[in-house]
């Protein structure tokens, strides 16, 4: 890989003087917590307890166990409550819902990651800042559609910040799923499908509902309560019954089964005979990601943006100054500013292991040398 200077993305003098004066400081900055609001005194997505934490979704890594009091959507409030236990103390709001934290005017906005994600909006004295958290562009019927929010500077993910990741839609992925299903039908084998646990479980189950709602899969206890939470919040889904509730003699032959990726080649497993393995995550979409991770199928299906959604969301904010993190963060930097665009990486190094879409290594730097073939970055 080419070495990429930081420097180079020094922000422009005249920028740095409306952004980071004495009076002026970050609205949104990096401390040992997360990312910190001194302005209104509160964390946004803290990895260490604090006392006011404004939380994006509940992803393990986004929503942290420990902190006095959490501040969510509403849509959000069932699922943060399995991660964070009964003792958690919540305030929500509703979307658009603008409320007061210390001197900052604060609001959630859809991410369109997973149910319940959103972007927070902070206001202070005439700044806006947005901090995107997790989201994506493509439909998906099982959350609120993401919404461009306006602002001076925009701290946007990196998850898949190369060239090469672009994704279809989830229904022509939900199609090939039911393709490859039906294969294994016909030969008597078990579809044993991997993905996580919350939101992309929940989005397959969905899109098939919208292809075939005569359909039914089986789930892993580990899915259990995260798609009961999705049918309360009126997510329509195929029905789905617990392994551990299929009759004894069930060889689970002509059926679908979801279960997170933790379970592959587990104990667990040795149930299914003749099973065919897949798995769906954006990682797919790196060649030899699936053959390194020893499943039979890939599906590529993410619930992060792709590359051309992250520049085209950037753009659509009119951010004067965009602050990429979490995943390729040094080559979005980079490409804003070939697009004559202000940026440079924001220092949050505690979200690489999203549950939601993490892959080891080798797979990552797979990712990072077929991009440098494709598109010289
Ligand atoms: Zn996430
Ligand atoms: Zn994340």
């Amino acid at each position: 890989m080419r070495e990429f200077k930081i420097e180079s993305m020094a922000r422009s003098s005249e920028l740095s003087q409306y952004l980071k004066s004495d009076t002026n400081p970050d609205l949104l900055r990096v401390d040992d917590c997360g990312l910190f609001c001194e302005a209104g005194g509160f964390h946004i997505d803290p990895w260490r307890p604090v006392s006011h934490a404004v939380i994006t979704h509940a992803h393990g890594d986004h929503a942290r166990y420990g902190s006095k009091l959490y501040y969510c959507v509403k849509e959000n409030l069932p699922l943060l409550q399995v991660r964070l236990g009964e003792q958690a103390k919540f305030k929500t709001f509703a979307y658009g819902e603008k409320f007061k934290l210390g001197g900052a005017t604060v609001s959630f906005h859809p991410a369109g990651h997973i149910l319940g994600s959103s972007q927070v909006r902070v206001e202070y004295e005439g700044r806006v800042w947005v901090a995107s958290g997790d989201y994506k562009r493509a439909h998906d019927p099982t959350c609120a559609p993401f919404e461009v929010v306006p602002c001076d500077v925009f701290i946007t993910e990196a998850t898949f910040a190369l060239p090469i990741y672009r994704w279809d839609s989830g229904e022509k992925t939900a199609k090939e799923v039911l393709k490859w299903w039906d294969e294994n039908i016909r030969e008597n084998r078990p579809s044993l499908l991997f993905c996580y646990a919350l939101g992309k479980a929940q989005r397959l189950l969905s899109e098939i509902h919208h292809l075939d709602p005569n359909r039914h899969a089986y789930l892993h206890g580990a899915m259990l309560g995260l798609t009961k939470q999705y049918r309360e919040a009126g997510i329509e889904m195929i029905s789905t019954t617990p392994v551990a509730e299929a009759p004894k003699t069930e060889k689970f032959g002509k059926e679908l089964i979801l279960a997170p990726p933790s379970a592959f080649r587990s104990l667990w497993m040795k149930r299914f005979k003749g099973v065919s393995t897949g798995f769906a995550s954006g990682w797919m979409r790196v060649r030899g990601a699936r053959r390194r991770k020893g499943y039979d199928r890939g599906f590529v299906l993410s619930d992060h943006a792709d590359w051309p959604d992250l520049l085209r969301t950037v753009k659509d904010t009119g951010a004067r100054l965009i602050l990429p993190t979490h995943g390729a963060s040094e080559t979005l930097s980079r490409r804003l500013i070939e697009m004559g665009l202000e940026a440079e990486p924001l220092g949050l190094t505690a979200y690489e292991a999203e549950e939601g879409d993490s892959m080891p290594t080798e797979a990552k730097q797979g990712a990072q040398d077929e991009a440098v073939q494709e598109a010289g970055v």
